[in-house]
């Protein structure tokens, strides 16, 4: 038996910890917390012996509160790293003691859950048992990531997530873009108070940055956002509203076909404000292309104008800018982090599945091989869930590769885009016989190699939070 020694804590005097015994680790009590398990005996005294199940996280989440999620976004900088494998958090957290940032460790959607087959009490568990592991003391948040109905809202906060990210995506209009004045005037409705408060007026959001609504203009980002802003104030009402839940709220309008403009930002502010919705952070779509696992894609001059007046219009209404598929966009960091002032959230996700399969490359080749030729025939499948343009053609082949150089596919843009949206497939990928292609030998391998894979982890998420300018703790 192999006792974490981090994670000898004690409540009223008596003894918890974790300790591995033939690969399966357990926690172990001397008192009586309410841990569900075997009564058995360690050095001369009576503990109980229990699993690391569900049941056994939430007595531990009572005992223990700093195992428990914490409202973050509150918090000067806020940073979303998902462990969609359950195994990132050690790494994660080594990263995050040593940054003036607080994690999001809990953050998934339901498409991420769907494909690689987990639950919310999973991904929150997991956190749970790795923080007390490694005595993570710090606080971290758990986020509801992406969710587009009511029941998915309510499903993350019963389990107690601290943090809702809701998606108003399915009530945002993208045909508008492609209609012309006339056509929004026909599809429009017309709403007097609206026309009102905007129409001719302009707004000064500080920094001498001001915003100002004409007639056709307005007509437009009624017709697109005015269902999101409705949806956005239903959730809020129903969930935030009366306090019931310690949580925070961030409005996600990213997921559109267009980029959100200043002065469609202002409008969807304004109009919650009035509505009087209470949100933490807004997530717009910017400008240029944030593909999954690449640096950004588009005018740096653009974005920085904008991130400027983005920036402006968030402190003007006091909430945070959220800048979601953050994963390796190394070009626009420093921008972002000058022009938050250093207030922010940055969301990633997949990257350290990249770090991983980068794991993977290094300590097994013979098995990288395998799951690389198999993500090359996944790769139209998987394309169905992702916007990316990756060009398989300037992937170098397998056997043109030798297996010290590997890992360099994890340098290569499009090599990354290939197994960055293929991991679903990846992971799910089944036998004749029913068993795991891969999941299984992929587990065991991250398992042998924790310590490899927390120092990619730190090099590669420490240098997302170097380039924002995050100081060391
Ligand atoms: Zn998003």
């Amino acid at each position: 038996m192999q006792i974490f020694e981090k994670s000898i804590h004690f409540a009223n005097g008596a003894k918890v910890f974790m300790a591995e015994e033939n690969g399966v680790t357990f926690l172990y009590a001397e008192g009586d917390f309410g841990f569900a398990g075997e009564k058995t005996e360690v050095e001369g005294k009576a503990v109980v012996k229990a699993p690391l199940t569900h049941e056994n996280a939430c007595v531990l989440r009572k005992v223990f509160p700093f195992t428990a999620p914490i409202r973050v976004l509150g918090k000067e900088r806020s940073f979303g790293v998902g462990d969609r494998l359950g195994i990132a958090t050690p790494g994660h957290i080594e990263v995050f003691a040593g940054y003036d940032a607080y994690p999001v460790l809990a953050q998934q959607s339901m498409r991420e859950l769907t494909l690689t087959n987990r639950t919310y009490e999973d991904v929150l568990d997991c956190v749970t048992f790795a923080t007390f592991r490694d005595n993570f003391t710090k606080g971290f948040g758990a986020d509801g990531d992406h969710l587009k109905k009511a029941e998915d809202v309510r499903y993350a906060l019963e389990l107690g997530y601290t943090m809702i990210t809701l998606d108003c995506s399915d009530h945002i209009r993208n045909d508008v873009a492609e209609m012309d004045d006339a056509a929004v005037a026909a599809a429009y409705t017309k709403n007097a108070a609206i026309e009102e408060r905007y129409i001719g007026k302009s707004f000064d959001v500080g920094e001498g940055i001001t915003v100002s609504f004409d007639e056709a203009a307005l007509r437009r980002i009624v017709l697109v956002y005015g269902k999101a802003i409705a949806f956005a104030t239903s959730i809020y009402e129903t969930f935030f509203k009366d306090g019931k839940y310690n949580a925070d709220f961030e409005i996600s309008i990213d997921e559109t076909l267009t980029p959100t403009t200043p002065l469609e930002h202002f409008f969807v502010a304004n109009e919650l404000t009035i509505a009087g919705v209470h949100f933490e952070t807004m997530a717009p779509r910017f400008c240029g292309e944030f593909q999954k696992g690449i640096d950004y894609i588009g005018d740096l001059k653009q974005f920085t104008e904008e991130m400027t007046v983005h920036s402006q219009i968030a402190r003007h209404f006091g909430y945070k800018l959220s800048i979601h598929s953050g994963s390796d966009k190394f070009s626009t960091f420093p921008i972002i982090g000058e022009k938050t002032r250093g207030i922010f959230h940055v969301k990633t996700a997949g990257t350290n599945w990249l770090e991983a399969m980068r794991v993977v490359a290094m300590v097994d080749p013979k098995l990288y091989r395998e799951i690389h030729a198999y993500a090359l025939e996944a790769f139209d499948e998987a394309t169905k869930y992702y916007h990316v343009t990756t060009d398989l053609s300037k992937i170098p082949a397998l056997d043109t590769v030798s297996d010290a150089d590997l890992p360099k596919y994890f340098d290569q843009n499009d090599a990354r885009q290939l197994i960055h949206i293929t991991y679903g497939l990846i992971l799910s990928r089944k036998n004749v016989d029913g068993s795991f292609t891969f999941r299984d030998k992929l587990y065991t391998l991250w398992k042998e190699n924790e310590k490899t894979y927390t120092e990619a982890l730190l090099r590669h998420i420490g240098k997302h939070l170097d380039l924002l300018g995050v100081q060391h703790a």
